[in-house]
């Protein structure tokens, strides 16, 4: 079995990422900057965020936190979305979600200059991923194909089983590696919260890719030997004997899969930390953009 290194992975990125920057430093080019909306307290949404930041300190990058409070109307969001749209420092930005409740967040995601979306949520950049055309690819997704792309694992004509299919991560995942591309390829099943007999399709795929957020979902008696296994899923599950209170786990019951799986990638440690590296590449490539 191989550990699928999300950790390993994205710091060879951020190395990558990081001397790319130096470059443009040396050369006297402005850095990336990304910006990150919040809104509210959320603890897992401002830990996410809080690692978004950080790493754009490790790469070089500035970065700038925009932290509105729960109450904030959406009219008042939607101005700051206009603001960060038409400030030339910023090159891109994310508005981490969920929103609070009493604001669309349609209508926040469709105010965003696609030209800035590096999340990649845009319609405008949705639709140009699933026509194959250069944009933003979502950052858990693209993370997900390179990591199966640093680690050749062979995806042309396998059966890939998707679990979940939510704009962010199964929807896009399912279009991706059904694509004629590295790490594409394959014969693509997407399921959801009404696919019935779940277990015989997890049984004949050889990979899944689990994102429904439901902790340790998939079991060892539910997969083929040698089956590749993408864990998307983080739940924070209580636990008052760990010093925080809660522990982190995903969608899969790692004991049990690991010991019939080739790959599989762990959590924490897996395909979290590549969606920050992605994040931060998608940064980069709208610097990139905005200066030509
Ligand atoms: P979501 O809640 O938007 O979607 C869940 C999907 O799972 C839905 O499409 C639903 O139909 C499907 N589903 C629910 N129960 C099911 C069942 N019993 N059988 C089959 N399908 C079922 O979730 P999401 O935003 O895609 O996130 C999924 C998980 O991935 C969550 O744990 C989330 O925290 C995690 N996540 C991780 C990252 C990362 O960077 N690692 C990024 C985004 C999301």
């Amino acid at each position: 079995m191989v550990l699928l290194d999300g950790k390993k992975t994205s710091n060879a990125i951020k190395d990558e990422i990081a001397s790319q920057v130096s470059s443009l430093v040396a050369s006297g080019e402005k850095k990336p900057h990304l910006a990150a909306v919040i809104v509210g307290n959320d603890g897992a949404s401002l830990t996410y965020v809080a690692s978004k930041v950080k790493a754009c300190e490790r790469v070089g990058f500035e970065s700038t936190l925009v932290k509105l409070p729960e109450t904030i109307s959406e009219k008042e969001l939607l101005h700051t979305i206009l603001q960060l749209n038409t400030n030339p420092k910023i090159d891109g930005y994310i508005v981490q979600l969920p929103l609070p409740k009493h604001i669309d967040e349609q209508n926040i995601l469709l105010a965003i200059d696609p030209k800035k979306d590096v999340d990649g949520f845009h319609p405008v950049n949705v639709g140009r991923m699933a026509l194959d055309l250069p944009t933003f690819l979502p950052a858990t997704p693209y993370g997900i194909m390179e990591l199966l792309e640093r680690y050749d694992v062979e995806t042309s004509g396998k059966n890939v089983l998707v679990i979940g299919r939510s704009h962010i991560v199964g929807r896009p995942m399912s279009i991706l590696m059904s694509q004629k591309r590295k790490s594409g390829n394959a014969t693509v099943t997407i399921a959801h919260s009404h696919t019935k007999q779940l277990s015989t399709l997890t049984k004949t795929a050889d990979i899944i890719v689990a994102a429904l957020g439901i902790p340790e979902f998939l079991t060892g008696d539910m997969v083929k030997n040698d089956v590749t296994i993408i864990d998307v899923g983080i739940t924070r599950v209580a636990d008052n004997t760990k010093p925080k209170g809660y522990y982190i786990t995903g969608d899969v019951h790692f004991d049990s899969v690991s010991k019939k799986a080739s790959y599989i990638t762990p959590v924490p440690g897996g395909v979290g930390p590549m969606t920050i590296a992605m994040l931060l590449k998608n940064t980069l490539l709208a610097r990139n953009r905005h200066a030509n």
